[in-house]
Parts: C-alpha cells; sequence; structure tokens
C-alpha cells in the first residue's frame, strides 16, 4: 500500500461550499428516455437540479469515501492492495444530482493530460500487484476518442495484464457513443469489464439495451452497479424489475449502494432501517444471480461494507468449546450451523 499523500485540493473544503454549483446537464439520450417515459419523477429528480440541495446536513463531507487519506496523486487513489482507481476527469455526460463524487464533478473538467498518463503507466509497472484498474472520474466517456485510446492503450502498454474496469454512466447516458470503431477498440484491450451506473428501468430504452447487448455479444463482461436513491428506485418492486431485466440481458447486477454522505443529498438517502428492510424484502423477490450486494462505503475512508449480511440477524456462538452460527431464514426462523 502507498504512502497516502494529501495533496490538498477539493477534498479539503468545506462541504457548505460544494452545494449547488454541480451543472444541469441532460444528455439527448437521457432526454428521449424522459420523453418516452411521459417525464418519469424517477428520471427527472436524478438529472434536475432542486434546491434541497443547498441544504448541507450533519455529517456530509466533500469527500465522502475519505479517498484523500489513499492518494497517490490528486487523481490516483490507491485504497486496496490489488486494486487503483483513476479519476481520469472530473467531467460528466450529464450530472447526477446525488453524485458522491460532486465536489470534484463540479469543480474539474479536463481530462487527464499526457504527462499524467505517463507517470500512471510509470507507476503500474512499479506495482505488479495491482491487479485492476478502475477507469472512472467523472465519467470516462466524456472524453474525446483520441483522449480516451489513448488513455487505454497507454496502460495496456505499461501492463498488459491488467484487469480494466470501466466505470461509466455513458450508456444511459450517451449508449450512441460506443461505436463500431470504440467497441473494436474495446475489444483489443480484453481483460476488460464495463461497469455501467444505472438506476432505474425507465433508464433501458431500446438504444440502451443495444448498447448492453453489444458488449455481451463481443465478450465483455459487464456488471452493474446502482444507487438506492429515496423518490427514484425506493421500491422493491422495481429494483427487482430493474435488477432482473439486466440479468435477462446479460449484465450481472453487481452492487446496489447506500446512497453516500456527499453534501446537499440528504433528500436521496434512505434511512438505514428502511434500506435494509427494502433489501430485505428485494432479497425475498429475487434469485442470488439477479441480486446485487447491498453496500455502502464507510465514511472517512473506512471502505466498502456489506449490509448485505446485516439484513438478517445472525450471532456466532461459542457452545462446550464449539463455534457455531445462529442466522435466520427467509422464513424467519432461527437455523444453526455446527461444524
Ligand atoms: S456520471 Fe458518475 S461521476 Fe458523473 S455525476 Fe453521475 S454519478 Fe457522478
Amino acid at each position: 500500500m502507498n504512502d497516502p499523500v494529501n495533496t490538498g485540493d477539493w477534498r479539503d473544503v468545506s462541504a457548505s461550499d460544494h452545494v449547488s454549483v454541480l451543472p444541469e446537464v441532460i444528455p439527448p439520450a437521457f432526454r428521449e428516455l424522459i420523453e418516452y417515459s411521459k417525464g418519469s419523477d424517477a428520471l427527472l429528480r436524478q438529472i434536475m437540479y432542486s434546491p434541497l440541495e443547498e441544504r448541507v446536513t450533519d455529517g456530509e463531507l466533500c469527500d465522502p469515501l475519505g479517498e484523500a487519506r489513499y492518494l497517490v496523486t490528486p487523481w490516483l487513489v490507491h485504497q486496496y492492495q490489488n486494486r487503483v482507481l483513476l479519476l481520469a476527469t472530473g467531467r460528466c455526460i450529464g450530472y447526477c444530482r446525488y453524485c458522491f463524487r460532486r465536489s470534484f464533478t463540479s469543480r474539474s473538467e479536463g481530462f487527464i493530460t499526457p504527462e499524467e498518463i505517463e507517470f500512471l503507466c510509470d507507476w503500474l509497472a512499479r506495482h505488479p500487484d495491482v491487479q485492476e484498474i478502475l477507469v472512472s472520474g467523472g465519467d470516462p466517456l466524456s472524453g474525446t476518442y483520441d483522449e480516451l485510446v489513448h488513455l487505454l492503450s497507454s496502460i495496456r502498454r505499461a501492463r498488459s495484464d491488467i484487469l480494466i474496469r470501466l466505470c461509466t454512466r455513458a450508456p444511459v447516458f450517451a449508449p450512441q457513443l460506443f461505436t463500431t470503431a470504440l467497441m473494436d477498440f474495446l475489444c483489443s484491450l480484453k481483460p476488460l469489464w464495463l461497469i455501467p451506473h444505472i438506476n432505474h428501468p425507465d433508464e433501458l430504452g431500446l438504444a440502451q439495451r443495444s448498447c448492453l447487448e453489444q458488449f455481451i455479444n463481443r465478450g465483455i463482461p459487464v456488471q452493474s452497479q446502482s444507487v438506492l436513491l429515496s423518490g427514484v428506485n425506493d421500491d422493491a418492486h422495481v429494483l427487482a424489475n430493474l435488477f432482473h431485466t439486466l440479468v435477462c440481458i446479460g449484465v450481472k447486477p453487481g452492487y446496489l449502494f447506500q446512497c453516500d454522505m456527499a453534501p446537499g443529498t440528504s433528500h436521496f438517502r434512505l434511512p438505514l432501517d428502511r434500506a435494509l428492510s427494502l433489501y430485505k424484502e428485494l432479497s425475498s423477490l429475487l434469485s442470488g444471480l439477479s441480486l446485487p450486494v447491498f453496500a455502502v462505503d464507510l465514511p472517512g475512508g473506512g471502505g466498502k461494507f456489506p449490509l448485505s449480511s446485516v439484513t438478517r440477524t445472525a450471532r456466532v456462538v461459542v457452545e462446550n468449546g464449539q463455534t457455531q452460527l445462529c442466522a435466520e431464514g427467509p422464513d424467519g426462523k432461527v437455523y444453526t450451523y455446527s461444524p
């Protein structure tokens, strides 16, 4: 693990300085989804500015994930031993009002420079224990084709073995970006996974579905991530519909995240007890294949914590020197595992 270096950037600014600065941008493909769904509140609420964003509540942080503790540079975060996060840009194709990195996305416009890419590649070559790179931002797909090609091909040249995880909202916001040329290029980068951010079944129009299918058909695995959002998808049947539809397309639902403590986002956050009971209901509606892991990023840099495990009561007891697990089954009864 690297020695954390806090370089003093957007993460140091107080939370109250970061409200209402996120641009309001509705990408054309998302506007079409809104029109097709006859003004679905679930879509509008995600993308339209609300005065509620002016309200900063206790505990909200500019850097809710505590990434500052793990910086190699302001755009390279090395929190977990075997993987590293690259913030390739602060720019996005559209701006999600609940964005946990909204303090960054509202301030940083440019794409990672050739000099920074050179530094990155050198760093990756010197850290062979890093097996995965998450290319995120902002949205890396907001870069130009040439910027994206230069970045990703440089990473691949520096490390032929590293797994690239491309984290993006583009399959929903701008599916037209995935042209044949871009898909051919992405295929040449394997091992590569697409990690699209999708929150609601109304985000899966024809263009979005065929975009995701392109990846599946070309042998690029796809694992989605979603954020649990009040007034958007805080309904077990809506989420069940989303995750089942994704699985039918060939996409594995990866994570459902509890909304982070970013400034001005309290109107999106579900109380934890409600979130847990909603996930418990969701678990009863879906198979293990369709059910994502429910997780929260612990504030201050504690990393991902799977909340899935706390939706059922369980305890570990020691009896006659033997360790046993007593856990509640889906029927509410307690079962004992005593190996
Ligand atoms: S696309 Fe991602 S980084 Fe950009 S605003 Fe939405 S959640 Fe934030």
